[in-house]
């Protein structure tokens, strides 16, 4: 019994076909190229999937999607997708009337939540919140061994949490939010307020071969003992920390998985963030959790083809 798992980004499209324990199959991966439209988008999608059909037939059983933005899950609608410029898609209709299989569609960081429960802790652990760190930060809530969605399917907007009352400007128009001190871009923003020479501080700390300005420069430079670096890492982690230690206190978790390119710095954010944590009043909650980095840069595609699994099982 194998399920297909698509994630959905502003970028690519990545499609993969998993078995029951989450071993990967088969991939496929196409650019999104939202300007051509969304009923182009579904037929590639579905043409995507009768390729995996013609080699894998009636062992596919499910279809699970995870897309970035604002989801209904119900509907199978994506309501808002702020790197797409779409509003109000219907996927999962369309996508199952051509391809057969039953499907379903949740908020990316959801997947990826679904993702670290099925793989990462092989489900010993009912209660995770996923952060996914990257250029802005989206979070997953699995609560007593289930994906929380809240009223709306909203639940987890966790980059938006106001950390900071009037606060850095954030990409959602607000100010103060997490993803404002916390999310890549906020993150190489304060470091170039505090680095004079960004050209000469790429060229010395880039990753062979690449030329950006970017965190991988940060944490390379910070491993090589720049000052400068490492103060911005720290500021990130009193910044992690602050938004974490609120959402412990609500949620009670049994683990924390950050994941995404971000999470990679942890040696360097972790010790400010779990200063943080660990100066909270009221302490149970902090000692019990475990803070774990997934490297899994799938879990997402294969969470969703897991929860896709999970979901057509359950309606028999
Ligand atoms: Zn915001």
């Amino acid at each position: 019994m194998l399920g297909i798992g698509i994630d959905i980004g502003g970028t690519n499209t990545k499609l993969v076909v998993v078995n029951r324990a989450g071993k990967l199959m088969a991939q496929d991966r196409f650019r999104t190229e939202p300007d051509k439209g969304p009923a182009f988008f579904i037929k590639r999608l579905a043409a995507g999937v009768d390729a995996f059909k013609r080699d894998y037939g009636r062992q596919l059983v499910s279809i699970g999607i995870g897309a970035a933005g604002d989801v209904d899950p119900e509907k199978g609608l994506l309501r808002f997708a702020p790197n797409l410029f779409w509003h109000n898609i219907k996927i999962t209709g369309p996508l199952e009337k051509l391809t057969g299989l039953p499907c379903a569609m949740e908020n990316d960081a959801n997947m990826a939540a679904w993702g670290a429960y099925e793989l990462e802790m092989r489900r010993r652990s009912p209660n995770i919140l996923t952060l996914t760190l990257g250029t802005g930060i989206g979070s997953g809530l699995i609560l007593d061994g289930k994906l929380y969605h809240g009223a709306t399917g909203s639940a987890g907007e966790a980059g938006h949490l106001k950390i900071v009352p009037d606060g850095r400007p954030c990409h959602c128009g607000g100010r103060g939010c997490l993803e404002a001190y916390c999310g890549s871009y906020a993150i190489m923003a304060r470091a170039k307020e505090l680095i004079k020479d960004e050209a000469a501080f790429t060229k010395k700390f880039a990753a062979p071969g690449h030329v950006k300005f970017n965190t991988i420069c940060l944490t390379n430079a910070a491993e090589a003992g720049h000052a400068v670096a490492r103060k911005v890492w720290a500021e990130t982690g009193h910044y992690l920390g602050t938004g974490l230690a609120g959402l412990i206190l609500l949620l009670n978790p049994d683990c924390v998985v950050l994941t995404g390119g971000v999470s990679r710095a942890i040696k360097w954010f972790m010790p400010a963030m779990e200063k943080v944590l660990h100066t909270q009043q009221i302490k149970t909650p902090f000692t019990r959790v475990k803070i774990k980095v997934s490297d899994d840069a799938d879990l997402g595609s294969h969470g969703a083809a897991l929860f896709g699994l999970e979901r057509a099982l359950k309606q028999g």
